[in-house]
């Protein structure tokens, strides 16, 4: 039984995250997105610090340990989704930026070994999945890396690299084989600064734009043979090495939902600017009234709510599974696709009940939205999630169901 209640930990770093989001993100948010990712927000210095000490404030509230109650645990995904929609309801380009708390980061710490997690735990660690001929299908990553004595050779190119530029090192996803598909497919921590490897652009964006984005190449680029993430075996069994590649998409079972809960925070701070805009205006829903005579500007609001908090417990469901290990890929592209769409549907409504306002750039309104649409692309995109929650729905495997 899911218990709806949020312990008193997890409503202490709510609030925490709150104050974090409102006094340090809110008031410079505007100021950084129109620098669009040629200045790092300097104010996130020393929340960077903090989430690498691993003992501060910010680590505490993201990372966390177990609480259990009565056999029901609420750990690191649990904890990750409140925090996340909070810092992201102050500004989810922000949020992305403090440095240490990258996507890297999270493979490495799945993944990586003792000595790997000593040597890499303090760098800010961006992921590089995406390929120019390769996104959605992460099978078809063409980027290789080669054994040589002592050492992996990698060689290919990698695009939209979120914290690509301003990370100290990239999590790489490249092929020991590339005749042997998504099963020779292995990650590899690549340290910036290592010869061969080379940021050839960051990219000017719709959203997110404090947020830096790279593109990478990796020529000869050398790095030690302990680099690799995990094992460098390719499993000899066509069944092994589709329960092998099943899982390195486990990873996405504990990202999607935290994917999901930055449409959650977006979305409620368009929802709860939105109230306070059209409550100068008079307009100030009560729910003492029921649907059929509320006033259409009521109805809109009263059904953005109730389709945000679907989303929102959708999304609690699939991080609490994962902190009770029950397997949950179905739920956590449902909670994707739901929080997604909901995201971007209840952004660009809210710009549109604010008319003027909600189009400007006196309000936030309109970056709202524009970070929003980028939460329904990445991590999995609305359509993959449905395809994958259709496959699990059907009983269908990715190659019966494409
Ligand atoms: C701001 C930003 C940050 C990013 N950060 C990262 C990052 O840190 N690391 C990283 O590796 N990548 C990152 N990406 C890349 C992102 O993950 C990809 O853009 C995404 O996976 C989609 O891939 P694509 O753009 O190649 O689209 P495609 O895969 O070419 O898809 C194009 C369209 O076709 C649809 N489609 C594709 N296949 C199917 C199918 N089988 N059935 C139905 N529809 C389908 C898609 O849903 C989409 O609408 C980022 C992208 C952006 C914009």
């Amino acid at each position: 039984m899911i218990n709806l209640e949020l312990p008193q930990r997890l409503t202490n770093s709510q609030s925490m995250m709150n104050s974090i989001a409102s006094s340090i993100f809110r008031p410079v948010a505007r100021k950084y997105d129109g620098l669009e990712h040629t200045e790092a927000p300097k104010e996130l210095e020393m929340l960077g610090k903090l989430a690498g000490q691993g003992d501060g404030a910010v680590a505490a509230a993201t990372k966390s340990g177990d609480e259990r109650v009565a056999g029901i645990k609420n750990a690191g995904n649990m904890s990750g989704i409140i925090a996340t929609t909070e810092l992201a309801w102050g500004c989810c380009g922000m949020m992305l930026s403090i440095p240490g708390v990258g996507l890297g980061n999270a493979a490495i710490s799945a993944v990586g070994n003792k000595e790997q997690k000593e040597r890499f735990g303090k760098l800010y660690c961006a992921m590089a999945i995406t390929e120019p001929s390769m996104g959605s299908d992460s099978a078809g990553v063409q980027t290789t890396a080669e054994q040589e004595g002592e050492e992996w050779v990698i060689n290919g190119e990698k695009i939209f690299v979120t914290a690509g530029e301003r990370g100290d090192a990239v999590v790489v996803w490249a092929s020991l084989d590339r005749s042997l598909g998504k099963a020779a497919l292995k990650s590899f921590v690549v340290e910036h600064g290592t010869p061969g490897m080379t940021v050839t652009r960051t990219e000017d964006k719709m959203g997110l734009r404090i947020s830096d984005t790279a593109a990478i190449s990796f020529v000869n680029c050398r790095i030690p043979k302990s680099n690799i993430l995990g094992s460098a075996e390719i499993a000899d069994t066509e069944e092994a090495r589709r329960k092998a590649f099943g899982g390195v998409m486990q990873t996405f079972d504990n990202t999607r939902p935290q994917v999901a809960a930055m449409a959650l925070g977006i979305a409620r701070g368009a929802l709860e600017l939105t109230r306070e805009l059209l409550k100068k205006e008079g307009v100030d829903p009560q729910y003492d009234k029921p649907l059929y005579s509320s006033t259409a500007l009521e109805a809109e609001i009263y059904n953005m709510e109730a389709d945000l908090e679907a989303a929102r417990l959708l999304t609690l469901k699939a991080a609490w599974m994962a902190d009770n290990k029950q397997p949950n890929p179905k739920e956590a592209s449902i909670c994707k696709a739901k929080a997604g769409r909901v995201g971007n549907q209840v952004t660009l409504k809210c710009v549109e009940l604010c008319g003027t306002l909600g189009y400007s750039e006196e309000q936030l309104l309109e970056k709202f939205a524009r970070d929003s649409k980028i939460i329904d692309i990445f991590e999995g995109t609305q359509q993959i999630q449905q395809l994958v929650v259709a496959r699990h729905v059907l009983g269908k495997s990715s190659k019966e169901l494409k």
